[in-house]
């Protein structure tokens, strides 16, 4: 990982950092073919069997990426054995989301910078950017082993990170062996597509689309479509809030299966001390009509404090108007009108304003991630053993 995780936080919401990013077109050009392989079906039979099969590997890896790298291995809401954490990590793999490492790691980082410089896929940086252009650049294309240490430390989990194609070959050659063509390319290829989309909507849309209810010092919301396409990812704002519950959707009409297939193993013995929010943390922090909403705050301001910055380039970049005293010593009158004076003054004070309310918004972002009983950032603690 580069230096951009641990830079301070840039009041202008901009990538301060040097290495521009660049796409990796090494792993660029397979992404783009594996989207066009689901238009070879026009040319070969596809059966109803090949549809279910999109369906139950579009299910089945979708829960391995919410339960499996997201809610364990990236926040370890709740515990397994080192069989099932094998057997979850390597189910996680099929979905061609490169390894568990790489994606918790990453993940990881996403929520200690959550839309500041330093944030891997924040939709401050663009639509695009946050949806593949991360996945896809040189800059995050390696695993920070140092912010996954806890599970780096297993040796058949670096195995498999080292390895991680065997899940999505196995998973598509045996498509293509059961089902033909058709499993191959509706069964196998297009849940896979529809998959990383899924999956990249709660990196970008979550991130601008749906309802805050949380005041997190970050952009997240809480979006049901976004929920009902990921399996229960969809209650960002509640996740941003409380990242270490295993539980997304706070509220009994908040869909969340992955919750209830989680709650499904813990009953069998399979996965066990699953963290959930006190009751009194789901009432902390919740935005109110009046109530200071401190990532929405800050967002604004970015932008208001980008502008200014656009402006004021402009006005530095402006060409100095002519002398009204010609060279010959004439006054010339048709000199061009100079702006009224005090505008690139006045721009500038505008410019110090906004970013010391940025910065006044940072120190509250911390004091509100450090006030006891009311964490938001990822520790542990903050969410108790689920007493079911
Ligand atoms: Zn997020
Ligand atoms: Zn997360």
């Amino acid at each position: 990982m580069t230096a951009a995780t641990t830079e301070t936080p840039d009041t202008e919401g901009q990538r301060s950092d040097d290495e521009a990013p660049r796409t990796d077109w090494v792993a660029a050009i397979p992404f783009f073919l594996v989207h066009l392989a689901p238009l070879a079906a026009f040319f070969v039979d596809v059966t109803w069997q090949d549809w279910v099969l999109c369906a139950v590997l579009y299910v089945s890896r979708m829960f391995c990426i919410t339960a499996g790298y997201h809610r364990y291995f990236s926040h370890r809401t709740y515990k397994m054995g080192r069989p099932a954490q094998f057997l979850m990590a390597f189910g996680g793999t099929t979905a061609v989301q490169k390894g568990p490492l790489w994606w918790a790691s990453h993940h990881r980082t996403h929520h200690r910078r959550t839309d500041l410089d330093g944030d891997v896929h924040s939709p401050r940086d663009g639509f695009w950017w946050s949806h593949v252009g991360w996945i896809l650049s040189t800059k995050y294309k390696d695993t920070d082993l140092d912010g996954i240490k806890d599970f780096a430390a297993f040796p058949e989990l670096r195995w498999l990170e080292k390895y991680n194609w065997i899940g999505p070959w196995s998973l598509g050659i045996a498509s293509y062996l059961v089902f033909g063509w058709g499993g191959l390319l509706i069964g196998f290829f297009l849940s896979t597509v529809l998959l990383w989309h899924g999956t990249f909507l709660v990196n970008s849309m979550a991130h601008i689309v749906g309802r805050r209810r949380y005041a997190t010092p970050d952009t997240s919301r809480n979006s049901f479509a976004i929920a009902v396409i990921t399996g229960g990812e969809g209650w960002h704002n509640n996740h941003h809030y409380l990242p270490s519950s295993v539980r997304q959707g706070f509220r009994w009409w908040e869909y969340d299966p992955t919750w209830y297939l989680l709650k499904g193993l813990a009953a069998l013995r399979i996965v066990r001390d699953m963290k959930n929010p006190p009751a009194r943390l789901l009432e902390q922090a919740r935005v109110r009509d009046g109530a200071f909403d401190i990532g929405m705050f800050r967002s604004y301001w970015e932008r208001a404090a980008k502008v200014t910055g656009e402006r004021i380039a402009d006005l530095s970049a402006r060409p100095v108007p002519p002398s009204p005293e010609g060279t010959d010593g004439s006054v010339d009158t048709q000199a061009p009108v100079s702006p009224p004076p005090g505008s690139d003054e006045e721009l500038s004070a505008l410019a110090g304003l906004i970013t010391r309310a940025l910065e006044s918004a940072d120190q509250l972002a911390a004091v509100t991630r450090r006030r006891k009983g009311t964490k938001v950032a990822s520790e542990p603690d903050a969410t108790e053993p689920n007493p079911e």
